[in-house]
């Protein structure tokens, strides 16, 4: 483990909260607080009901993702390509922190898209989410397209909506060549991205999971880490590279 050369990380929603974006299904997660809140990541349920797109513009305005600063365990993560022994890393993250600690975008996969613009459900506009959320903040709670005034929403990856295919083969790619895959911040719950972990381990890697939850994978795993992320994974990933 400790001369692995290709290291692909898996990461999700775990490694930002302390960048102050909540997960969804930690103790404090969106969804733990408040089942309905799934609602506003289901496409039927936000093309339908305008109370489910206000509550998804009022939680994207107050997560302000655009505003965080990456964490430790994102720069951790960015050492391993300075170290030229990263094979990839796979986000279900939105937030863009993995690039904004420096991590090169071509080498992370956004399997769930992220979150940086907007789009038009009906005419296919899009735009910044920054100009965007600041006439939610002007007091328009839900926003419509300038070009059609159809229903906008961020380019993210609903439940019932596809992954980007390219996107996905270029993930799977990576889990399918690295030789230690670390899964990072993620209740492995969320396919077909989870399944990427014991994958990996098939293709012949070795499985390490960092995270405060037990997930589906522990078992496979050659280690589990389940203390706080921004300790555990900057003092494993010295340790690695040392
Ligand atoms: P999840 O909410 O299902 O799981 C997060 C896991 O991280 C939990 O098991 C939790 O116990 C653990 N965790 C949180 N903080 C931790 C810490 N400091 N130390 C150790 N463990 C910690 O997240 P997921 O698996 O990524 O799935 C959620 C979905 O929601 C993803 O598809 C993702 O696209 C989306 N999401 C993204 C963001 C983001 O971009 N930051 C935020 C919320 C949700
Ligand atoms: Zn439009």
């Amino acid at each position: 483990m400790m001369s692995a050369s290709r290291i692909a990380f898996l990461t999700g929603a775990g490694i930002s909260t302390a960048a102050g974006i909540p997960d969804f299904r930690g103790p404090r997660g969106v969804w733990t607080r408040d089942p309905e809140a799934e609602k506003t990541s289901t496409l039927s349920w936000y093309l339908r009901d305008p109370d489910v797109r206000r509550r998804a513009w009022r939680t994207r305005a107050e997560s302000a993702i655009w505003e965080r600063s990456p964490t430790p365990a994102h720069y951790a993560i960015a050492s391993v390509e300075k170290a030229g022994r990263l094979q990839g890393i796979i986000t279900q993250n939105i937030d863009g922190l993995h690039q904004e600690a420096g991590s090169d975008p071509s080498l992370v996969h956004e399997v769930h898209g992220n979150a940086r613009e907007w789009r038009c459900e009906d005419c296919g506009e899009t735009g910044a989410m920054a100009a965007m959320i600041a006439r939610v903040r002007a007091g328009e709670p839900d926003p419509r397209c300038p070009e059609c005034e159809g229903i906008t929403r961020a380019t993210t990856i609903l439940f019932e909506e596809m992954l980007d295919p390219d996107v996905l083969d270029a993930a799977t790619a990576a889990a399918e060549r690295c030789d230690l895959i670390v899964a990072v911040g993620t209740s492995l719950f969320v396919q077909p991205v989870a399944s990427l972990f014991p994958m990996a381990l098939d293709a012949g890697a070795i499985g390490v999971i960092v995270n405060a939850q037990p997930t589906p994978f522990d078992d496979m795993a050659e280690v589990v880490l389940s203390g706080d992320i921004q300790d555990e994974l900057p003092r494993f990933i010295r340790s690695l590279l040392s």
